[in-house]
């Protein structure tokens, strides 16, 4: 009997507020994709996932650093930074139009500040976007600390400016 009870579980349809049964796709009147979502499950996903990026990042670059592949791979990661960072840039800029020409010309004339205020007024639209830079950002920290400290003293011999 306890079995049955969980099997017809309603889920209210978020758009035309139709009762559906629990493991229905779509909503049965509107045809709407039915969200069941677990409100923990985001926040779990994303704090075990940082925790393990965070712990491979570590591990990498434990064992990186100081070899002869940490200067190429740190150098392909930044590469990977600014490839990220142009086409995370360029889509929140497609995403600022899609919210509204405002944000969209915002974006344009004063991106440092907009992109940031679009971010947390409008993360319907700027969060994935987001994301493709801040993962960027990510590898390109993870680059620098790779990179060994005679890099540096190579660079400043040869008179660069000091690190
Ligand atoms: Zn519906």
């Amino acid at each position: 009997m306890e079995q049955s009870e969980f099997q017809y579980e309603i889920i209210n349809c978020q758009k035309c507020g139709t009762a559906n049964i629990k493991g229905d796709v779509r909503c049965r009147r509107c045809r709407t994709r039915l969200k069941v979502r677990n409100p923990l499950m985001v926040p779990l996903v994303v704090g075990v996932g940082l925790v393990v990026v965070a712990l491979l990042s570590g591990l990498a670059i434990y064992v990186i650093r100081g070899t002869g592949l940490a200067v190429p791979l740190a150098l392909i990661m930044f590469f990977i930074t600014s490839i990220l960072g142009f086409i995370g840039g360029l889509w929140l800029l497609v995403e600022g139009f899609r919210a509204s020409p405002i944000w969209g010309l915002g974006l344009i004339f004063f991106y440092p500040i907009v992109s940031i205020l679009f971010l947390i007024l409008k993360p319907d639209y700027a969060l994935k976007p987001w994301l493709v830079t801040f993962a960027g950002m990510i590898l390109f920290i993870i680059g620098a600390l790779m990179i060994p400290d005679s890099f540096f003293e190579v660079i400043n011999q040869f008179g660069g400016a000091g690190f």
